[in-house]
């Protein structure tokens, strides 16, 4: 049974590991989606008739539990996660940067003024008095 496939974006050689449907290419970083084929042959078989005993479907179900903890563990991004990351991003965007501008915009137009006052000032009297 064939367990690997090749990158679409760099053709390095992609392992597939159980019946996760994306695979993290290790070369390139990219998320490739496992070929329907590939899931299909890793997934239990849709005709299997024999008797299987509770033991064995409990040891399944924690073999599957674990990995997918393991999963959890070894891909620390998931999708939620970054979209997380990009709101916490935003919000300190929003929170410090955007305050800071503000503040120094204030004080560069403060100085300006401070600076110009006098000067339209002197060009006022100066009209005026012609
Ligand atoms: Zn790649």
């Amino acid at each position: 049974m064939e367990h690997s496939f090749v990158c679409p974006s760099c053709g390095g050689q992609l392992e597939v590991e159980g019946s996760q449907p994306v695979v993290k290419c290790p070369y390139c970083g990219n998320s490739v989606p496992v070929p329907e084929e590939l899931l299909r042959a890793e997934a239990p078989p849709a005709s299997y008739n024999d008797p299987v005993s509770d033991a064995t479907k409990i040891a399944l179900a924690e073999a599957q539990a674990q990995a997918e903890s393991q999963d959890l563990v070894t891909q620390p991004m998931s999708e939620s996660d970054k979209r997380w990351l990009k709101i916490i991003i935003v919000a300190v965007v929003l929170l410090v940067v955007v305050p800071t501008c503000i503040g120094i915009f204030a004080s560069i137009f403060g100085v300006i003024v401070g600076v110009a006052a006098p000067i339209i000032a002197v060009i006022v009297q100066f009209f005026a008095h012609r």
